[in-house]
């Protein structure tokens, strides 16, 4: 059924794409889109001419020339749109799904504000459940036992991953998480909701796995699962955050475990060489799995051999993308990010050109596997994010950090907003940390404390019961993620002291020269 429905979903993509602009644009009045559109007097007509005349990423391209785009700070509001003679400030209500009935809502993850909320239904659900059967049967693990290892609700990829793989008739076996439903305070509404969900899949006579706790220094209950189903299964499947699949893969190399034949789909933080060479040390195998929360899971890994750890194939059914050139602010750097076009009528968010903080390379190459049979051609790699710092799969957005780090921490320890800065490092193992940078000019200062007050501030998210950002910290904390370095700030190729410094050897922005 996947086969057969991503084939023709593929030959009519630019058709959906069209069917979905007239009803949830043109003709919606409180589309935003609208706004963008008017004041170029870009009709319906127009982008259906451009379509059928020059194809569908080029007409998005002509909209992104004529300023019809949003950059992931005019979507979710934090910055005005300003465009040629018009200004107004977008809310992130403006871009659900008018058409859309929804079962249930879950949070992406950030600090302090509670987090986009994405409002997931059913027939969202069953669609992408069709990629999820068709990888996993590319992969030669359709019927294999799967666990995954997630944080509980209100985190998104627990919840959803569970609930597809149900629904394609292989149900996790097991769901661990790293954080204890204690540890997170949800309210009445989500507790009892979650609940529901598994007394109806009793009910059903589905044993949908419920959550047990697995803290980060436990993944030796994960590694002990996939070596014990691996006994009489040939394959396995584990799918959690790229970090954690790390951590299984050394807790089972700790106990003498082999992993061979467990496949690890990783997610939620980009599949780094190094963390690739760690999986495959084991025996296991990963396969990237890149989706972003307003538009599910949109691309993932095959099984050919490729020069990029993180080679995906785009779901181009159900999403287009375009590069869009953009300037970083707090990074100082430019780069090609990713604008995100929805192209079926089941996407939680209405997106038309709209960008997410992520950026890469993109690609139309022919591959040998069935991905490319199917004429899933357009390849990403190189996925990074510039609006996020994500570690253990969790991300915080960039803007917390410069509060922090440029006014909170010279106020409470001293120095100027030059004299703090984050710089994001892998470690030999895979894992990714970030390095808290005091300058000598401080004084001296008690470096517990500094990083005390530093997890203190970011957890302040907590205020909201509906963030997510509580897992966040609570799994930061765990991991040891943050450390204290006394050293100069170090500056751009541009002379610049930024509050981030990143050394991302396989990343392809380039520094701006600025004048
Ligand atoms: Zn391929």
């Amino acid at each position: 059924m996947a086969r057969s429905l991503l084939k023709k979903r593929i030959a009519s993509r630019e058709d959906n794409f069209l069917q979905l602009a007239e009803k949830s644009i043109f003709h919606y009045s409180r589309s935003p889109y609208r706004k963008l559109l008017e004041p170029k007097r870009i009709a319906f007509r127009d982008l259906k001419s451009w379509v059928s005349r020059d194809g569908l990423e080029a007409a998005l391209r002509t909209l992104e020339l004529e300023g019809v785009y949003f950059t992931v700070d005019e979507f979710k509001g934090k910055v005005p749109v300003k465009r040629k003679g018009i200004t107004f400030r977008c809310e992130e209500e403006m871009f659900d799904n008018p058409y859309l009935s929804f079962v249930y809502e879950v949070r992406s993850g950030a600090t302090r504000s509670a987090g986009t909320r994405i409002r997931i239904d059913f027939d969202y659900l069953h669609q992408r459940s069709l990629y999820d059967a068709f990888l996993l049967d590319l992969h030669g693990c359709l019927t294999a036992p799967i666990a995954n290892w997630f944080p509980v609700f209100p985190g998104a990829p627990g919840i959803n991953s569970s609930l597809r793989f149900a629904h394609i008739g292989n149900p996790v076996r097991r769901w661990f998480s790293q954080v204890a439903e204690n540890q997170v305070r949800v309210n009445w509404e989500k507790r009892w909701g979650t609940k529901a969900i598994f007394a109806v899949s009793r009910f059903y006579g589905l044993s949908l796995a419920e959550p047990e706790y697995a803290g980060l220094d436990d993944a030796h209950k994960v590694a002990n699962w996939a070596a014990e189903a691996l006994r009489e299964h040939p394959t396995c499947v584990v799918y959690t955050f790229a970090a954690s699949a790390v951590r299984v893969c050394i807790a089972a190399a700790e106990a003498n475990l082999s992993l061979k034949g467990a496949k690890f789909l990783v997610t939620g933080e980009p599949l780094t060489p190094q963390k690739k060479k760690e999986i495959a040390a084991a025996g296991a195998e990963a396969i990237p799995v890149y989706g972003i929360s307003e538009a599910g899971v949109i691309a993932a890994g095959c099984d050919q051999i490729h020069a990029h750890s993180d080679h995906c194939h785009l779901y181009k059914d159900t999403t287009a993308i375009i590069p869009h050139k953009h300037i970083v602010p707090n990074f100082d750097l430019s780069l090609d990010s990713y604008l995100f076009t929805s192209l079926l009528h089941e996407s939680p968010k209405l997106l038309l050109n709209v960008g997410m903080g992520d950026y890469g390379d993109i690609d139309t190459k022919d591959c040998n596997c069935r991905f490319g049979e199917l004429g899933f051609d357009t390849v990403l790699c190189n996925i990074r994010s510039y609006e996020k710092l994500t570690g253990e799969g969790v991300t915080f957005v960039d803007t917390d950090f410069v509060r922090i780090l440029e006014k909170e921490l010279p106020e409470r320890f001293g120095g100027k907003s030059t004299d703090y800065q984050l710089i994001e490092e892998e470690d030999s193992k895979g894992f990714t940390h970030l390095q808290l940078l005091v300058s000598p000019r401080v004084g001296r200062v008690n470096e517990n404390d500094v990083l005390n007050k530093f997890m203190m501030l970011l957890k302040r998210g907590e205020s909201s019961p509906e963030s997510w950002a509580q897992s966040g910290s609570e799994m930061w904390q765990q991991s040891g993620m943050v450390q204290i370095k006394r050293g100069s700030p170090l500056s751009t190729a541009s002379g610049k002291i930024l509050p981030f410094h990143l050394h991302k050897e396989n990343s392809h922005p380039t520094e701006c020269t600025t004048k």
